[in-house]
């Protein structure tokens, strides 16, 4: 018989305010001590009172916005009740009855051709703080820096069913949340988390199997090797009788490439969800929402249409317009030197190979984009050597503020337009080395390039490669 897997996805991503969710404190503790970032409020004290973050609100609509969803104008928050050491208030403020949005729809496209995922809810919620277990002295600690950073889990409906289409749609979540600047979206620092229900069930069955839910994957490559373990667990399962499935969450190992039952799946009515009285309900004026609607950038797809039409090949489009550091850094460019091919080249080949020999990803980039059309500005006029232009390249990782303009000039990397001086070197050089003169004249192409290295050497390349390489070989045909 034939099976198919449904998959279901609740993602969690932290939201890139300044401060958590309820109270001032600041929602950023990398770098900083345990409970530095810490008050009565997000520690959850008798008689504390939480007050709503705007931002957030903001964020979470435009996270809503950006995938397809309906807003609800007015939005409440809940309590959900459960004890656990890094949850202090034991209880977490959640939403539950009113979520922020709803009813959205995200399209992905795997090689299978292109298909929806419905979202069914983005709700905001507070991050639960951490358990530093302590090997040495057989202790724990708690650590709430990170205690109502505020969250939102985005829940898709179990449309998705297989590995590649749930990498497709968090790559896809990525790129929306990126663009509308909420959320870094990084697996690696925590600031993506994802649990996976799974169920699998005859080919043609409308009826959902037995659900497991997964945890603990901290990187796609982890969440696709879960998906393919826990499909054939549940095959093994139905066909062979190895097993007799239940609704649990299970821990997904990834160093023994297996999944372990952690314990029965709650419901809803575990968690004795109710409004929160301290909460007021956040009521979204025409105004507000008017306000957020404005602000949402451009959609990729936008943006690859536009680069397409400044004639551009498909393949570029997509590659500048998949982030939205890229895109920006791109178009600021494009804006200083009006020539899109090269301001599509040296973002996708320059300025690539410098963030991957600095280990950094798109989203860290820093470079300015006008800095960056000057920079070719300077090469199209001829001023700057490419080779010198990539060195400016170096220059500019390394210091936002400089001017590659100014830079040039000090650090002698202006092309010399004195085809005297270049002569001159070309003269010294055929005399200093007759052989490889001798040896081109009698026909090894290859000797030219000796001369050519020691000229460009002499002139610190601050010449058109193209230019010395005619007026080398036009001198030693004259001799
Ligand atoms: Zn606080």
């Amino acid at each position: 018989m034939n099976y198919e897997t449904v998959i279901g996805l609740e993602v969690h991503v932290e939201l890139a305010t300044n401060s958590k969710i309820f109270c001032s404190c600041s929602a950023h503790s990398f770098g900083t001590d345990p409970n530095e970032h810490v008050c009565p409020a997000c520690c959850g004290m008798p008689g504390m009172l939480p007050v709503v973050n705007k931002r957030v609100v903001d964020f979470g609509m435009k996270a809503g916005m950006m995938l397809n969803c309906d807003i609800n104008r007015v939005t409440t928050f809940d309590k959900k009740s459960y004890y656990y050491p890094d949850l202090p208030a034991a209880y977490q403020t959640t939403q539950w009855f009113a979520p922020v949005a709803v009813n959205g729809l995200v399209e992905i496209e795997t090689s299978k051709g292109k298909k929806g995922v419905r979202i069914k809810q983005i709700h905001m919620e507070e991050d639960a703080g951490k358990l530093v277990h302590d090997i040495r002295e057989d202790t724990t600690h708690v650590d709430f820096n990170r205690t109502s950073v505020p969250l939102i889990e985005i829940v898709s409906q179990p449309d998705l069913s297989s590995a590649e289409e749930v990498e497709a749609y968090l790559e896809r979540l990525k790129t929306l949340l990126r663009y509308a600047k909420v959320a870094e979206c990084e697996m690696a620092h925590g600031t993506m988390r994802c649990d996976v229900n799974l169920s699998v069930r005859p080919e043609g069955s409308d009826k959902l199997g037995v659900r497991a839910e997964m945890k603990n994957m901290n990187s796609i490559e982890a969440i696709k090797r879960a998906i393919e373990y826990e499909t054939a667990r549940h095959i093994d399962a139905i066909e062979n009788g190895t097993e007799v499935l239940r609704q649990e969450t299970r821990r997904w190992d990834d160093i023994k490439g297996k999944s372990y039952a952690m314990r029965t799946k709650e419901t809803a009515g575990d968690y004795r969800y109710f409004p929160d009285p301290n909460v007021m309900p956040v009521v979204i004026d025409d105004e507000w929402f008017d306000s957020v609607k404005d602000s949402l950038p451009e959609f990729p797809e936008v943006k690859r249409e536009k680069y397409i039409s400044l004639g551009l090949s498909e393949y570029d489009a997509t590659r500048l317009a998949d982030s939205i550091a890229i895109a920006e850094c791109f178009e600021d460019a494009f804006k200083v030197c009006n020539n899109a091919k090269e301001a599509a080249n040296w973002v996708i080949s320059d300025v690539t190979r410098v963030l991957n020999a600095k280990g950094m990803t798109y989203e860290q980039l820093t470079l300015s984009g006008k800095a960056l059309g000057e920079l070719i500005n300077l090469v199209l006029d001829s001023k700057v050597s490419r080779a010198n232009a990539k060195k400016i390249l170096d220059a500019l990782f390394e210091d936002e503020s400089l001017d590659p303009v100014k830079y040039a000039e000090e650090n002698d990397l202006v092309m010399s337009n004195d085809t005297g001086l270049v002569d001159k070197v070309i003269a010294e050089v055929i005399a200093s080395d007759p052989k490889a003169v001798a040896d081109f004249k009698g026909g090894k192409e290859k000797a030219i390039m000796a001369l050519f290295g020691k000229c460009m050497k002499q002139l610190k390349g601050n010449v058109d490669p193209q230019t010395l390489r005619t007026m080398l070989i036009e001198a030693i045909n004259k001799l």
